[in-house]
């Protein structure tokens, strides 16, 4: 058909063939005008010597189609082997992971009968942009990277999801009493973009309590945003205790191309008997079919399965024990019932997006130019120099750097593992060999350039000081960049 929408598809490993293929039959039978193009991922691939685990063919079929349908994949064990799902994401800048964790209470064994959350979770940044390294023997360290337009784009991407989705509340997840100026960042960006939608209740817990609370009264929460980390781990246990992990799909968006799956991996022990639950996959396709505009078909498919499962149409994942269909078979029952609504679950109507073009988020594109200009005035004033040092006592180590400071710089506070331990630490304290040392400028401005910091550089070295890092100390228009020490 001429209007058919190319998109491109992997069956991957394990059980991603059967389960595919049981998906692509409800699609084409629903009529979803799509032109699938296949592509190979996954453990062959990585075995044949690529170590993303993707070809370039296989990215020139995504850049060009936009669209990837993609069923889990084997990633090989032992090292070497990147994760295929963080590349495609991050190279194709999917930055907002979609998960519908919902209940079939009381077609299907649930927790929480009344469980209908959406998590969406920060997709690039935070402590997955692997920026990690080893600086001393004993201290290894991982960058946490929160950037405002990054933030921005999340926080709009659930703020517009739940507008179009009908929903009335988001809800912010983070440590901004700990993490106050990354996590800080992702919280007052929410504040502020929360302006923009009063029709929408906008709330913020802490991540601790506010997870607990989703485990235990699912109810009270409606669409959940937060970064990258704390949406990993607050999906897998959102879709758990919904009571059916391995029916929840999941969508990476970004502004140009977007990726639809199962949660679940490949569940390798169960490949080749066809008694894999195929559900998991379908929601994810349904959510691309609404997101290539053709809500009408996801609609059909999604009422036809929720009336599958009505009617007790299980695979041996759902039925525990009782009487179960294979993949295939349940792909059927599915197909059977198209055209049909539930009678007890609550049936779903997905709209045409008004543009009538692809379900793209109106996420402004200006996001990095209004995030500069929120940040004016940039003043230096001061260095953390972090040393590597298992000979000096703080005591000696701070005395030594005090002489080295200089009077164009000043020592205020050396912390071991964040906690002051000079001037005035505790012998109580434990320290290991990475040491931060903070200078601030000596001038009448309170300000530093940095000819002066490399040459407190030169000092430390000619002294016998291993240098091993620097983090300038910036203030923003006036207001602190940087985070005091515990104690400071
Ligand atoms: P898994 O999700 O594959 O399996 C966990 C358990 O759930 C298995 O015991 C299996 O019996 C069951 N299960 C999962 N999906 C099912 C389905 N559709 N129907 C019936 N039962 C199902 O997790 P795992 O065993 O930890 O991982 C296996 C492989 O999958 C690993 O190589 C892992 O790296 C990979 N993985 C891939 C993805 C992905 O491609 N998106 C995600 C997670 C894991």
């Amino acid at each position: 058909m001429a209007n058919n929408v190319p998109i491109t598809v992997a069956k991957g490993d394990g059980i991603g063939p059967e389960i595919m293929d049981a998906v692509l039959y409800i699609l084409e039978e629903a009529g979803a005008a799509i032109e699938p193009e296949f592509i190979d991922i996954g453990e062959k691939v990585y075995l044949a010597g690529h170590s993303a685990g993707i070809t370039e063919d296989a990215w020139e079929s995504l850049r060009r189609t936009k669209v990837f349908l993609k069923a889990p994949i084997t990633t090989p064990q032992g090292g070497g082997f990147k994760s295929l799902n963080v590349t495609v994401r991050k190279t194709l800048g999917l930055y907002a992971n979609v998960r519908p964790c919902v209940s079939y209470h009381p077609f299907i064994k649930t927790k929480h009968p009344n469980m209908n959350v959406v998590i969406i979770r920060e997709n690039e940044e935070d402590l997955y942009a692997g920026i990690e390294h080893q600086q001393t023997p004993e201290v290894v360290q991982c960058l946490k990277l929160i950037t405002r337009p990054g933030t921005e784009k999340i926080i709009r991407y659930a703020f517009e999801f739940a507008r179009k989705n009908n929903r009335k509340k988001v809800t912010c997840f983070t440590k901004d009493n700990i993490m106050k100026l990354t996590d800080g960042l992702f919280h007052k960006v929410f504040e502020e973009v929360a302006q923009e939608y009063p029709d929408i209740t906008a709330e913020h817990w802490i991540v601790d309590i506010g997870m607990a609370k989703m485990a235990d009264t699912p109810q009270d929460f409606d669409v959940i945003v937060m970064p990258n980390l704390y949406g990993d781990i607050a999906s897998d246990v959102a879709a758990q205790v919904a009571g059916s992990v391995g029916l929840a799909g999941s969508a990476n968006i970004g502004d140009q191309c977007a990726m639809f799956e199962a949660i679940h991996g490949s569940a390798p022990r169960r490949a080749g008997q066809g008694i894999a639950n195929p559900s998991g996959l379908l929601h994810g396709a349904i959510m691309m079919l609404v997101h290539i505009g053709q809500p009408e078909v996801a609609a059909n498919i999604h009422n036809a399965w929720l009336k599958t499962i009505e009617d007790g149409v299980y695979t041996y994942d759902i039925a525990k024990g009782a009487e179960s269909v294979g993949t295939m078979a349940f792909a059927k029952a599915v197909v059977e019932r198209l055209g049909q609504k539930p009678e007890v679950l609550e049936p779903v109507s997905y709209s045409k997006p008004q543009d009538g073009e692809q379900d793209k988020q109106s996420v402004p594109h200006d996001i990095r130019l209004r995030a500069q200009q929120t940040q004016t005035k940039r003043e230096l004033h001061g260095v953390d120099v972090f040393v590597y040092n298992t000979e000096l006592t703080a005591e000696q180590l701070g005395q030594k750097l005090e002489a080295l400071a200089g009077p164009e710089l000043k020592l205020v506070v050396i912390t071991n593992r964040g906690v002051k331990v000079y001037p005035g630490g505790f012998p109580e304290t434990f320290v290991t060999d990475h040491w931060r040392c903070r200078f601030y400028g000596q001038d009448e401005n309170g300000t530093i350039t940095q000819a002066k910091i490399r040459k407190l550089l030169e000092r430390m070295e000619a002294a016998g000081i291993d240098w091993i890092k620097l983090e300038n100390l910036y203030k923003f228009d006036g207001q602190l960049g940087y985070s005091l020490g515990q104690g400071q």
